[in-house]
């Protein structure tokens, strides 16, 4: 068992920085993902643990053992892409016992152990009646999961899972997902998860990171990423709907304190809002800041819901199981109220909406949004 951890860790392709000076540790037996856009590096973190990409500078750690030098082999660390690299000649079973096969493997197991090894791995990821078949008879998604069977049928250091189950629907995806779970919590491995899908990360890490273009954005446990976003690229990449983001101005009148969106609305700001949108504020920003709060904290009603709340017509309507999402078109952009149960509103009906300020959030503007 080990933990993997980075110290300053720069990886550059030619002229290219892919990697900037990145410090993280994956403590052993934990669950650690990283989510980010296509591009950000996170196929590129993981091929550094690996072994397969050297780093440019800083040193990556095994426990307390800098392993910069070892090859991949000697690193011994599993690793399952979402790209399958499964042996077209051999069978299911073949494919999933060739790491226990490896010459240079320091644990050698009896016919009988592999079987057992094999099997267990397969009942677990519900692949078991695949085991006699080539990897042409198989669909996407049962690729996946032999690819990811192969990946954990050993005993490693290190699980390194590079998007392992993209390709599953929305039930396998679902299965798969509670059997990861399993698994690692079983084997006390530490496991370095990386996926574009923020939602994989919520439900599965102990801890996650948010990686944006070769750094991370904020590194915590799921519920601190999405309840309390540390920049807006945070609060816009995670969550469906997006985290509102509202650009407006704050200003001051007859002692109160009020947060403006052009001519669109205007609210009074309470003590704890004052402070956070003053950590944000400085000279250079002239009163402008960019707001943020989730669809599910903003409260909409036909009534007047307290002194402090404002009227918009309503954009539209979607639907969704147990909630009803309303949508408001401002002078740029739209906002979001993700209210619970099925509500019958109808399109272009005035509303009272008023933000939950204890989930409000203020941040330096660092990303476009368009309307
Ligand atoms: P992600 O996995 O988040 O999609 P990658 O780690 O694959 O991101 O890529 C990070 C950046 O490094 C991208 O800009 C990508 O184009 C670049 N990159 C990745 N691999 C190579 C390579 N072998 N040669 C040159 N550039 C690369």
């Amino acid at each position: 068992m080990a933990s993997v951890r980075f110290e300053n860790v720069t990886k550059m392709y030619g002229q290219k920085t892919a990697i900037k000076n990145l410090n993280f540790e994956c403590k052993q037996g934990e669950f650690f993902s990283i989510v980010g856009p296509a591009g950000a590096g996170k196929s590129t973190i993981l091929k550094m643990i690996a072994g397969i990409e050297p780093v440019t500078s800083g040193k990556i750690y095994f426990n307390d053992i800098v392993v910069n030098d070892l090859s991949p082999r000697e690193r011994d660390v599993a690793m399952a892409f979402e790209s399958y690299n499964l042996y077209s000649y051999f069978s299911v079973y073949e494919n999933i016992a060739f790491p226990l096969r490896a010459p240079a493997r320091k644990e050698k197991l009896s016919a009988q152990e592999e079987r057992k090894r094999v099997t267990e791995v397969a009942d677990f990821l519900g692949i078991t009646r695949l085991l006699d078949r080539k990897p042409v008879q198989l669909s996407g998604g049962e690729k996946q999961r032999v690819s990811l069977a192969r990946a954990m049928v050993r005993r490693c250091e290190c699980f390194l899972l590079d998007e392992p189950i993209a390709h599953l629907d929305a039930r396998l995806k679902f299965s798969t997902q509670t059997n990861l779970k399993r698994i690692s919590a079983q084997l006390g491995t530490a496991i370095v998860y990386v996926t574009h899908d923020y939602r994989e990360a919520l439900g599965l890490s102990h801890r996650m990171a948010v990686l944006r273009t070769g750094e991370f954005e904020q590194v915590g446990t799921p519920q601190e990423i999405y309840n309390t976003p540390a920049t807006d690229f945070v609060a816009n990449f995670i969550g469906d709907p997006p985290c509102n983001l509202i650009d407006g101005e704050i200003f001051e009148r007859d002692g109160q304190v009020f947060f403006r969106f052009g001519d669109d609305f205007t609210f009074r700001l309470e003590e704890k809002s004052i402070k956070s949108a003053e950590k944000i504020m400085t000279e250079a920003t002239n009163g402008q800041i960019r707001l943020g709060i989730r669809a599910n904290y903003i409260t909409a009603s036909r009534d007047e819901i307290s002194n402090n709340s404002f009227q918009l017509p309503i954009y539209a309507i979607v639907r969704r199981p147990q909630r009803t999402i309303l949508t408001f078109e401002l002078e740029s952009g739209f906002f979001r109220a993700s209210l619970e149960g099925t509500q019958d509103y109808e399109m272009s009906q005035k509303v009272r909406i008023e933000f939950d300020q204890d989930h409000m959030f203020f941040f330096k503007k660092t990303i476009e949004i368009s309307k």
